[in-house]
């Protein structure tokens, strides 16, 4: 693990240096507990201090999370670590469950990134400091820790919504880590549990700054017209996993660096699922001042870096439903899109039960890859070429569910999306950059971008001539494109001051 030099470190936990907030973690050997370098308490003395990369890192060297400042409430900067690849992408099969249950190996997981088991382990001592079961039982107990402390969900579904087999269980392993059991840890005031249901509302922190005004443009200019609603500084969506059902919303809190999440789904299992898709989308894990920093390096770009700072790269929120916009905006306009997919929605999406039409605005999950694989016909105005790749999309998803995860290397993943008909270079590119979150995708033909880099050099550049240009913006060439969409968008009507 590649961390600063201790003294560094320790000037960061003197001086609660937020910057270093996700990244360091700080063990103190005379109290056995673990720190994020802001923390209130007393600065411990350096002799006293050992400093990890990650919250996995100092559990596994035996230290316990402390109480006051919470590292389950660090900005999650995991797939930011080191320079690998290989491991920014395992994090995110991890963040997406890929260790949890009874079926899951590290052997899979390495298997799907296209590296040996043994070399993923020793890629991740180097990243992390931890193995990746070390790291995913980490965040499974860090996460209901979160639940303990932010809901008022019973025990029984905290344990399972951790990943945790059973209450027993939960509590043995609790008990081990924290030397309380997990129920001491509830506030005294709060009475009676409320089942996840009713609805758990949870803080994902984020590094900032953070440019939720275009973020929340750019979601309201897709909303797909009953799957998702913008408003009143609100992102809200129906939810689908594996059958299940539910909605999300989504706020800003820029007081507590924070979004706010609310979630009214019955599977609690999927809950750490469903955060992770909202830390895709939302784009809450980036160290979004190297970013900016890397690209105001370019002279052209640095004026637009600096309009819009902490500008982020939206994710997908489901890999198929990425795909299947993606599809439908080739050579069509973000709106015309966007009507297309209410289209698609409308005639092949699974109504959201009567329980929450409280939801207003909200009427239909998006289709799942198998209903529009078996559909007789799409039944949307457009190109019957693009009909079919549609249901080409919807059988390749159907024959392998784990097509839109993160596997093997980028050029990898554009060649299989390639192979499905009908996606051609920018469409693949595309998926990459947002289902993928692949930071260094780019769609160089867009006409957005093209339009874009037109504002920044005046005249309109080649596909070519753009993706030459875009060299110097590597590795983060998905912000680069962010920014340049950006230039060329016209502004917000409604900008809100967050
Ligand atoms: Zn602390």
């Amino acid at each position: 693990m590649e961390l600063p030099d201790r003294s560094i470190c320790y000037r960061a936990l003197e001086s609660r240096d937020p910057r270093f907030d996700g990244l360091l973690f700080v063990g103190v050997t005379s109290t056995g507990i673990y720190c994020r370098p802001v923390c209130p308490a007393r600065t411990p003395l350096f002799r006293h201090c050992r400093f990890f990369g990650s919250a996995a890192a100092a559990q596994e060297a035996g230290f316990r999370p402390c109480l006051r400042c919470r590292p389950e409430t660090a900005p999650d900067l995991a797939s930011w670590r080191g320079t690998s690849n290989t491991v920014s992408r395992a994090l995110a099969l991890i963040a997406d469950g890929a260790l949890d249950g009874t079926r899951a190996s590290v052997d899979k997981l390495s298997e799907r990134l296209g590296v040996g088991e043994r070399q993923l382990r020793r890629l991740f001592l180097r990243h992390l400091g931890a193995s990746p079961v070390a790291v995913a039982q980490n965040r499974r107990v860090l996460f209901a820790k979160q639940l303990i402390q932010e809901t008022r969900m019973p025990m029984t579904e905290v344990a399972l919504a951790g990943g945790f087999g059973s209450v027993r269980r939960f509590n043995e392993i609790f008990r081990e880590l924290y030397g309380r059991s997990p129920s001491t840890l509830r506030r005294q005031s709060s009475t009676g549990s409320v089942p996840a249901e009713a609805g758990v509302t949870l803080r994902v922190r984020y590094r900032p700054p953070y440019d939720w005004d275009s973020m929340l443009a750019y979601l309201q200019a897709r909303a797909i017209p009953g799957v998702e609603v913008v408003e009143n500084g609100s992102y809200r969506r129906t939810v689908e996993i594996d059958g299940s059902i539910g909605t999300v919303e989504v706020v800003h809190l820029p007081q507590r660096q924070s979004l706010g999440v609310t979630i009214h789904f019955a599977n609690v299992r999927l809950l750490p699922a469903i955060l992770a898709r909202v830390r895709r989308l939302f784009d809450t894990g980036a160290d979004i001042e190297t970013i900016d920093e890397h690209l105001s390096h370019d002279p052209l770009l640095a004026p637009f870096v600096a309009q819009r700072p902490g500008l982020r790269a939206p994710g997908g929120w489901d890999g198929f439903e990425l795909a299947v916009r993606a599809i439908l905006g080739q050579q069509v306009s973000v709106a015309a899109a966007r009507k297309l997919a209410g289209q698609l929605v409308a005639s092949h999406g699974r109504a959201l039960p009567k329980g929450f039409r409280n939801q207003a605005g909200l009427t239909y999950v998006f289709p799942t890859a198998r209903t529009l694989a078996a559909a007789r016909s799409i039944g949307v105005g457009m190109p019957v070429a693009r009909q079919a790749s549609l249901k080409a999309l919807a059988e390749a998803a159907v024959a392998d569910p784990n097509l839109f995860r993160p596997f093997g290397t980028i050029e990898e993943a554009i060649a299989r999306f390639r192979s499905i008909r009908g996606v051609g270079e920018w469409t693949a590119q595309y998926i990459a950059l947002r289902a993928l979150r692949e930071m260094d995708a780019f769609p160089a033909s867009d006409a957005g971008l093209l339009r874009g880099a037109s504002v920044i050099h005046g005249a309109r550049p080649s596909p070519s001539g753009l993706l030459n240009r875009a060299e110097v913006w590597r590795p983060w060439r998905a912000y680069a494109a962010q920014h340049l969409w950006a230039a060329q968008a016209p502004e917000p009507t409604q900008r809100r001051s967050a």
